[in-house]
């Protein structure tokens, strides 16, 4: 401040703060730092004088359910019940009804309703079955016949009738995989071609962990060669995440493999040439990751194929936060669940 006093002024900021002083009857002191106590937050952050918004997301509307609590017959004899009996399994938790933790909703709400196009129509619900929808659901929310409800609801789904096929067990026995000690350590690669032109790509590359079923979807551009392959692959498997592996499995032919191998290692930089695993059938992972990111894709671009690439990033999330081993892997690495 004194600075700006003594100072000549010169830019347009010292102009606007003199304008403002010289309308003070004022003493300048200066102040060791230790003895000026007083100090507030903003002169101690002289650079950061914006304001920043913190946003936070909400699963559902906390209020509204408070506000329903209040009116619904329903939810008013469950809070009699909480009250009558407390502990389990009906509990009052910062001024909802929960049951078992997890919120108790009035099944004929409308709040209902747009749960279930929340955990299921949205791009990371990704129109999942009943099963996983119920899943995601039932993490937080409780209301009864929740899971025949939800099942109903899935069923009737015009997206899902639209984009999906029934799903059969394989025929005959696949020969296993031998099973992996550690995550991102043995892995599958695979491709999903035939795509319609979007933002440049035509493919995408899967690559599955065997350990977690946890995946990554790599958007790739026609023609790839193992080299283009192997520089994607670095870039978004191996250096940002999670290390050079030590099997991949891939169904391409043994010449695409080992070259593949070869600019791998270059690019990680190691001279060491390791030998790369053969393993002649896969254990059916891929043909089930390939057949859930084309039926996300359809469900969601169906009617504008050329943005697949743009909802690639959604599809992995959807598919790495859904029920099973790769959703325990998720939880494990992030710490929480999807919502
Ligand atoms: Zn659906």
């Amino acid at each position: 401040m004194l600075a700006i006093v003594i100072a000549r002024i010169l830019t347009p900021e010292q102009h606007k703060w003199m304008g403002k002083l010289v309308g003070y009857d004022y003493e300048i002191t200066y102040k060791l730092g230790p003895t000026n106590k007083a100090a507030d937050a903003l002169s101690r952050h002289a650079q950061s004088l914006c304001l920043n918004t913190v946003c936070s997301q909400q699963a559902a509307s906390w209020d509204e359910l408070r506000k329903i609590q209040v009116s619904d017959a329903y939810l008013s004899r469950v809070e009699k019940l909480a009250d009558a009996t407390p502990g389990q399994p009906y509990a009052r938790q910062n001024g909802l009804v929960c049951y078992k933790n997890r919120v108790v909703i009035p099944p004929h709400s409308d709040i209902v309703k747009s749960l279930l196009q929340e955990y299921h129509d949205s791009p990371i619900s990704g129109h999942s079955r009943a099963l996983r929808t119920f899943k995601r659901l039932a993490q937080l929310f409780y209301w009864s016949a929740m899971h025949r409800i939800i099942r109903e609801y899935v069923t009737a789904c015009d997206v899902c009738q639209r984009a999906k096929s029934a799903s059969l067990v394989p025929a005959g026995l696949l020969q296993p995989l031998p099973v992996p000690n550690q995550v991102w350590e043995d892995l599958s690669m695979d491709f999903i071609d035939g795509l319609q032109p979007s933002d440049k790509h035509t493919s995408i590359m899967v690559v599955v962990d065997h350990l977690s079923k946890s995946a990554h979807l790599i958007p790739l551009s026609h023609p790839y060669t193992s080299k283009s392959v192997a520089a994607k692959f670095v870039e978004y498997v191996v250096m940002k995440l999670h290390g050079l592996p030590k099997t991949i499995v891939s169904d391409r032919d043994p010449v695409f493999t080992s070259a593949f191998w070869r600019e791998l290692w270059k690019l990680s930089g190691t001279k060491l040439c390791m030998s790369s695993a053969y393993h002649p059938q896969s254990d059916g992972q891929m043909e089930v990751i390939n057949r859930c990111v084309e039926q996300f894709l359809r469900c969601f671009v169906h009617e504008r194929p050329k943005q697949w690439s743009f909802m690639l990033p959604c599809a992995e999330y959807w598919y790495n936060t859904t029920a099973g081993n790769h959703h325990r892997w998720w939880v494990m690495s992030t710490g929480h669940h999807q919502f």
